[in-house]
């Protein structure tokens, strides 16, 4: 139930990472016109899009490749979307890769010397890259250039090649794994944060245009509602909810219809679902309301930490209803109260983890 829940809901890295091998074109099981292609075409984050408009629009002045741009934050909130608004901005070719699928120095420096200038290379879950890998990768960034060793022991001698001008861009669920040199490379480093609902409806509704979906405007706020605040589960949510319409109703969305749809799929008004729903009574039944460590719920639930660091908290952080302390990770008053539970009369606010 809860890997059928990972997939259906995120498409989490360890399912994408064989698919994103380097391609100019990328693996989309979506209509073409769904991924924004440029950035005025990009809802919501308008920080980023501000940022990213002026580093576009002075590298075009400058008739230069765009500085290196990292992008991080939480699956799901549009780290690809952006590498290929860059990309079209900026009139390049785009090649996508994963830090899992460079697994040898030679790897990338097959990428790299198959470069053109102002191409850009979009480095999915950057921050698995190995060591040798990031050694290639520093002088490429920094001086173009590729430098090799040629032959074994006394023999061996370094060569250094030189590589077009490129841009890298860097996607990381997890900024805090990334290194402090391979961050330093970096021009421009961008927070994509989850949407403000205002954004997932706009979302909601564009993708129900593109989709010809009739939804009303309730049913439009129903799955915005409940998406939490990331579009591709707001695309995966409406598609489901399409398929609802079309066995149960006369096809058209409604938010009634959308109601019993998403009950259907045990996802609740705030967007939580099983596993979610899963992680808070382990933290509050099991271990009282913690505070316990993520080993420690990963492994009461047979699940992997990465993944309930990835994909489960960071939306239920945002919902405050989980606090992350020194000693690990404690259930709110919030948490108790959606799961419907009392909460111990002696909980204390917890200081957050430093
Ligand atoms: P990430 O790389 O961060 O996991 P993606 O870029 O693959 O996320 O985005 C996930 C899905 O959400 C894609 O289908 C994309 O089309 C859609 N999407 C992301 N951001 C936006 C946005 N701002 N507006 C509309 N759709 C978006």
């Amino acid at each position: 139930m809860h890997g059928l829940y990972m997939s259906f809901l995120y498409n989490p890295p360890v399912a994408v990472e064989k698919q994103r091998l380097v391609s100019p074109a990328g693996q989309e099981s979506e209509p073409l016109k769904m991924r924004p292609t440029h950035l005025s075409e990009m809802i919501g984050q308008d920080r980023v899009r501000d940022n990213l408009s002026i580093l576009i629009q002075a590298a075009k002045a400058r008739e230069e490749p765009l500085d290196h741009v990292l992008i991080h934050g939480p699956p799901g909130l549009g780290k690809t979307t952006l590498a290929h608004i860059l990309a079209n901005e900026m009139g390049s070719n785009l090649k996508i890769t994963s830090g899992p699928a460079i697994e040898r120095a030679g790897d990338l420096a097959a990428i790299l010397t198959n470069l053109q200038s102002i191409d850009i290379l979009f480095i999915d879950e950057i921050h698995r890259l190995g060591h040798a890998v990031e050694e290639i990768l520093y002088p490429a960034m920094e001086e173009f250039a590729l430098d090799l060793t040629i032959g074994k022991g006394p023999s061996a001698r370094s060569i250094r090649l030189r590589l077009p001008k490129f841009t890298v861009v860097g996607a990381t669920t997890r900024m805090a794994l990334l290194t402090a040199p391979l961050r330093a490379r970096f021009g421009a480093v961008h927070r994509l944060d989850f949407y403000e609902l205002s954004s997932m409806k706009t979302i909601v509704a564009r993708a129900a245009d593109i989709l010809e979906v009739v939804i009303d405007s309730e049913g439009v706020e129903e799955i915005a509602c409940r998406a939490r605040g990331t579009p591709r589960v707001a695309l995966r949510l409406l598609r489901r909810v399409r398929d609802y319409a079309e066995v149960r109703a006369d096809g058209n969305i409604t938010r009634p219809v959308a109601i019993e749809a998403l009950a259907l799929l045990d996802i609740d008004d705030l967007g939580l679902d099983d596993s979610d729903r899963r992680v808070l009574a382990t933290v509050i039944e099991k271990y009282d309301g913690g505070p316990v460590g993520l080993q420690t719920i990963a492994a009461s639930l047979s699940e992997e930490p990465d993944t309930i660091m990835d994909v489960v908290e960071p939306y239920l952080l945002q919902l405050g209803f989980i606090d992350r302390t020194p000693q690990g990770r404690v259930a709110t008053p919030l948490a108790y109260e959606h799961m419907g539970l009392k909460p111990p009369s002696s909980h204390q606010p917890h200081l957050p983890e430093l």
